[in-house]
C-alpha cells in the first residue's frame, strides 16, 4: 500500500468504486475520464510503479492481467471490433498514477498509436 495512492484506495474501498473483476492478482474498473466509449483499467493489487519493478514472483500477475482484459473485452463487446492494450511508463508516456495500470480501449477506431 503506498500512501496517497488512488488506486490503492480503490483496491481496499477507502473510495468507493465498481469493481468489474477482482481476483488474487488484479483487478479492474472505468477510467474517470475515458478516452473512448470503452475505457477500462485493469489494476495489479500490488502497488508497483513500473514493470521493472515486477520481479519473476510476480510474473504471473501480468498474465493474470492481460487475462483479465481479454475477458472484459469480450465482456464489454469491443473483441471482435478490435481494441487497443496501453500501459503507460514514466514521464515520457506520460503516466499520471504511479500505480501500474492496464488501459483497455475501444469502441471507436483508434488511429496511429502515437
Ligand atoms: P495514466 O496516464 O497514468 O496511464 O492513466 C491514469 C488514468 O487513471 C487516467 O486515464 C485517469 O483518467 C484515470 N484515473 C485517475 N484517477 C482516477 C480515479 O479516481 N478513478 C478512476 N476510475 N480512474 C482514474
Ligand atoms: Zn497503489
Amino acid at each position: 500500500m503506498a500512501d496517497d495512492c488512488i488506486f490503492c484506495k480503490i483496491r481496499d474501498g477507502d473510495i468507493p468504486s465498481e469493481i468489474l473483476h477482482r481476483d488474487d492478482h488484479c483487478f479492474a474498473i472505468r477510467d474517470i475520464g475515458p478516452a473512448a466509449p470503452t475505457h477500462l483499467l485493469v489494476i495489479p493489487v500490488e502497488h508497483f510503479t513500473f514493470l521493472r519493478d515486477m520481479t519473476p514472483e510476480f510474473h504471473p500477475t501480468l498474465g493474470a492481467m492481460f487475462a483479465a482484459a481479454r475477458d472484459l473485452a469480450a465482456a464489454e463487446g469491443i473483441d471482435e471490433s478490435g481494441h487497443r492494450l496501453v500501459i503507460n511508463q514514466g514521464n515520457h508516456a506520460g503516466q499520471a498514477v504511479d500505480h501500474l495500470h492496464l488501459h483497455v480501449l475501444g469502441g471507436r477506431p483508434m488511429g496511429p498509436v502515437a
